[in-house]
């Protein structure tokens, strides 16, 4: 394990927390219960958290929104004029679409201001949310919407013409309602967004929802098979909060930036209810990645927390050390990643070029709220998702689910009971009961703690490799080969092999400007070897332009594998366009 660190700098927003024990010590579920403004003991509602609950006090004029569109137009939202907007979004719902508490209402748009208020507004009025990600083609949406029995859906002329060959599909399917967005309205059954909001009262008395009402249904990445709706409760914004605050370190005076889509789940629980049950401005920005927009972005609002993830970062990375010196970061002042495991290469060159590491984070579409994290009051050890939240106990434990000591490797489970876990996937009680082992929940990836309690990600449970008798973890592998200065992004997996069980096959991109050659592939399996054991080597190298993701970024390997052994490429709904 690297025991490089780098050191922590300077001390939270939260007073009184010098070091990682202390928080533990310190922290208890009940306290962050007591913040926040619940109706009374049991009802609680995430809108109300993330927005009313200010207008009571001196924030309720300060912006929670400010965003800026693809063709560099600004809009701000104050939290009372969220409130005031999404008040009308949940009158809309109930008064024309008939939504009552536990319908579903999906939302397909781009990252513009009216997914925000309707999303607040159907958790107003009782409905739960059900977002994705505007890039889906018409049968990623088909799925989502037939499994999830959606009532409204909420999405864009544009967007609809993308998937009207499916809406017939969709028997439960009772409204759709249109955003415009200066866009002429065409005659149609459909209901205007801005007619409806015109006519909507600004008054809305919201669902007093009990903490075990459903809220948000959030489909997975689908990286290891067909993606699962896992169930989140009004109740989970506990998580959303303290995490943000903790982890995130969110203040009342930062600028934060969380790059994720709405239609992720760190889009809604730290793009949304964290931040904003926090009462912290955070800026949007519509448009996809650019390195130098990005940049400029950063610049340009004075952003002091940012949150993205891995490969964002490697594509930063990849477009070179010189373009950020053409910006200044002075207003930032922390960063987090999550998503997938970060190479400890990107933590020290976010170092390098920020002046600051990335703080790496571990949690699940499933955990609803982060888990596993690198903290303010903690040193990095780069490579490591750092240790257990406050609150949260993690576990190595073996096949038969038994607690192993540190230093060994195992699946990494977590004792079930934290606010924003998810109560179960859609209609798929027998899965979810049997992720549970003697009262654990097991979270499909492999890890080891070590001596101090830190995290290091091994691989998915499903894509650790055993090679001539080792088990060997593709990031292990991918993080040195990254390392390479030819090399982007790198992608491993067990390639079958009648002698060693699996064999090493790695699928890398290249930096910019760089060929590939057999040359270069011998010097890449030489970098190797001399960092690593003789068994994780690659066996075999094969360049990509770039590799298959999901949507959400993450690299494939199921499907580098099937493609590899000509086997069926299984769900690939999410998969990224070339
Ligand atoms: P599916 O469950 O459909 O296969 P998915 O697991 O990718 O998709 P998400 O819930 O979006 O769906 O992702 C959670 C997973 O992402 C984790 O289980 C882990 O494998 C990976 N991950 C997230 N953050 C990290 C991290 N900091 N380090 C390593 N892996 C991470
Ligand atoms: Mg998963």
């Amino acid at each position: 394990m690297d025991t490089k660190r780098i050191r922590k700098g300077g001390l939270p927003f939260v007073p009184n927390l010098r070091d990682y024990d202390e928080m533990r010590r310190q922290f208890t579920w009940q306290q962050i219960a007591g913040e926040l403004d619940w109706f009374d003991e049991e009802h609680i509602n995430i809108a109300h958290i993330a927005v009313d609950a200010h207008l009571k006090t001196d924030r309720r004029t300060k912006k929670a929104l400010i965003w800026e569109g693809k063709k560099g137009e600004v809009e701000e939202y104050t939290f009372e004029d969220l409130a005031r907007l999404s008040n009308r979004f949940a009158n809309v719902l109930v008064e024309q679409a008939g939504v009552v508490k536990g319908d579903r209402v999906f939302f397909f748009l781009d990252r513009v201001p009216e997914i925000f208020i309707g999303i607040l507004g159907t958790l107003k009025a009782g409905g739960v949310i059900g977002p994705l990600f505007c890039a889906f083609g018409p049968e990623a949406v088909k799925d989502r919407m037939a499994d999830a029995g959606a009532k409204v859906l909420v999405t864009s002329p544009g967007l609809k013409k993308r998937i009207a060959g499916i809406l017939p599909d969709l028997p439960a399917l009772e409204k759709v309602i249109l955003v415009h967005r200066g866009r002429e309205a065409e005659p149609s059954e459909d209901l205007s967004y801005e007619e409806a909001m015109a006519g909507a009262s600004e008054v809305f008395e919201i669902v007093r929802t009990h903490g075990e009402d459903h809220a948000i249904m959030h489909y997975t990445s689908g990286t290891t098979g067909k993606p699962k709706g896992a169930v989140h409760v009004h109740a989970a914004v506990q998580g959303h909060f303290a995490t943000a605050r903790y982890v995130l370190d969110l203040g009342q005076d930062d600028v934060y930036w969380c790059t994720a889509d709405p239609g992720w789940v760190t889009g809604t629980s730290y793009g949304m209810f964290g931040p904003w049950s926090n009462g912290v401005t955070q800026v949007v920005y519509e448009g996809g990645f650019s390195a130098s927009r990005w940049y400029g972005f950063l610049e340009k609002w004075k952003v002091t927390v940012w949150y993205t993830a891995p490969t964002a970062i490697r594509m930063l990375m990849k477009s070179g050390d010189e373009l950020p010196g053409k910006f200044d970061f002075a207003s930032l002042r922390y960063m987090c990643s999550v998503g997938e495991p970060l190479n400890p290469e990107a933590v020290v060159w976010g170092d390098r070029i920020f002046g600051k590491p990335f703080h790496d984070n571990w949690w699940q579409t499933e955990t609803g709220s982060i888990m596993i994290a690198n903290y303010p009051v903690q040193d990095v050890k780069p490579g490591s998702m750092g240790r257990p939240f406050p609150g949260i106990e993690a576990g190595i434990v073996d096949d038969e689910f038994r607690e192993l000591p540190a230093g060994q490797e195992g699946h990494l489970a977590l004792r079930p009971g934290w606010p924003s876990m998810f109560r179960t996937y859609w209609q798929k009680d027998d899965l979810y009961a049997s992720l549970f082992k003697e009262g654990w929940y097991i979270s499909g990836d492999k890890a080891k703690m070590d001596e101090e309690g830190y995290f290091w990600f091994v691989g998915r449970a499903d894509d650790v490799i055993n090679t001539a008798g080792h088990l060997v973890g593709p990031f292990e592998v991918e993080s040195v080969l990254i390392e390479h200065p030819a090399v982007a992004e790198a992608g491993v997996i067990g390639k079958p092999d009648p002698i060693a069980m699996e064999v090493i096959k790695a699928f890398v991109s290249l930096k910019e400007g760089i060929e590939p050659s057999d040359e270069l592939r011998l010097d890449i399996k030489k970098f190797v070897m001399k960092r690593l054991a003789a068994a994780a080597t690659p066996r075999e190298i094969d360049f990509l332009p770039s590799l298959p993701k999901t949507r959400s970024g993450k690299i494939m390997r199921r499907l580098l594998k099937a493609r590899e052994l000509g086997l069926p490429l299984g769900d690939t709904s999410t998969l990224e366009d070339d």
